[in-house]
């Protein structure tokens, strides 16, 4: 079943005499409980293609459907319902609150819908259960991020979205971060969406989409792609 529908999303910012296109003719698929992988240098397009998805900018033409709802039609006020239910995101550099615990961190996150889980099944997924009470300075930096993740499904969204997520982590600890990411997808069934310039991440994923010159290049799709170990 197809979740993520683009097509032909243009994206260009600024105005006639001085136009830049961030995003050319994009189209793609993405299909229910993926693990996908964007994958393109810098300017490529890729936060632009995740602040599209995430309903936190519109398209300058085109169509985007999430779940069959076109949501480039939607109020305000729908976006604003669209982000805080549908969507998780994770981002480079954790955006942990850092007088609040990890359990403060992603209870947060309850305010926003009712079939949610409670902080402590988040961070028990994310194996970070013991560490409930800590507050950020006093974790590494894989387990903010994993903080950061619990505090993203915890509102059990239909799209997870991670904007480098493994930046700002040594590249061991940041596979753990990707193994766990794509462990949950699995075994949860929440779509997974990665955007990275990082290419060591792309072998993990169902599916590889390559940006470039804020166009397609090539959208891969992996039958077996590689375990995390
Ligand atoms: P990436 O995330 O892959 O580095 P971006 O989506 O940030 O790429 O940027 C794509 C292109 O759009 C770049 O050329 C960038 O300079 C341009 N761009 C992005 N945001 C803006 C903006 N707010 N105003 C003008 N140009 C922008
Ligand atoms: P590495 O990750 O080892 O530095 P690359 O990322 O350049 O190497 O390429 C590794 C593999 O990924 C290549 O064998 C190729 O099949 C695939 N690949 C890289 N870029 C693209 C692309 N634009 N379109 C399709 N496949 C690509």
């Amino acid at each position: 079943k197809t979740i993520v529908e683009f097509k032909r999303v243009c994206k260009t910012y600024g105005d006639k005499e001085n136009l830049i296109y961030a995003l050319r003719d994009v189209s793609f698929t993405i299909c229910q409980g993926e693990f996908v992988v964007i994958l393109g240098p810098s300017g490529a397009g890729k936060s632009t293609l995740l602040n599209l998805l995430g309903g936190m900018d519109d398209v300058s033409s085109g169509t985007i459907c999430i779940n069959n709802q076109q949501i480039e039609v939607l109020s305000e006020t729908q976006l604003a319902d669209y982000r805080a239910k549908q969507i998780g995101f994770v981002f480079q550099f954790y955006n942990l609150i850092p007088t609040l615990t990890a359990f403060e961190n992603v209870a947060l996150m309850k305010e926003l819908k009712k079939d949610v889980l409670s902080a402590q099944e988040a961070l028990e997924r994310v194996g970070l259960k013991a560490h409930q009470h800590k507050f950020p300075a006093q974790l590494s930096g894989g387990e903010q991020q994993r903080v950061s993740i619990a505090r993203a499904i915890s509102k059990k969204p239909a799209l997870l979205l991670c904007d480098e997520p493994t930046g700002a982590l040594d590249s061991q600890t940041g596979m753990l971060v990707m193994k766990q990411l794509k462990d949950m997808c699995k075994r949860y069934g929440h779509t997974t969406i990665i955007v990275t310039h990082n290419s060591a991440l792309k072998n993990t994923a169902d599916k590889v989409i390559y940006v470039k010159n804020g166009m397609i290049e090539n959208v891969v799709t992996q039958e077996h792609p590689c375990d995390i170990d």
